[in-house]
């Protein structure tokens, strides 16, 4: 949890464990794993698909969307307001989980950095 909270990189579960692993030679990958399930369980992390194949974890669990950099890999929150988002078809309907994911290339990589 508080390498989530302080990496704030969107890392896959991989990432998290090859990380740890350095500081805590005794874990495995299934308690990563586990730990990951309870925390999401919780509602204090929230799993990240932006793209299928590889989950992320973030601990913000407020709304924003994020953006992937199909150059360089990073992924960046922004705010969003999900109130402004229209979806009238969808007002009898119980909404659990609001995503929103945005693909491109990013400023830095683009030499856009002021
Ligand atoms: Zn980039
Ligand atoms: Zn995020």
């Amino acid at each position: 949890m508080e390498y989530l909270v302080t990496k704030r990189s969107h890392p896959t579960a991989d990432e998290i464990y090859s990380s740890l692993v350095k500081e805590m030679p005794t874990l495995s990958r299934t308690t990563v794993y586990n730990t990951l399930n309870i925390l999401i369980g919780a509602n204090i992390v929230r799993v990240v698909t932006i793209e299928e194949h590889e989950a992320r974890y973030d601990a913000d669990i407020t709304d924003h969307g994020h953006f992937k950099c199909e150059r360089c890999g990073t992924i960046y929150d922004f705010r969003i307001d999900t109130d402004a988002i229209r979806t009238e078809e969808l007002k009898n309907f119980k909404i659990n989980e609001k995503d929103v994911y945005y693909r491109g290339i990013c400023a830095k990589c683009l030499g856009n950095i002021e």
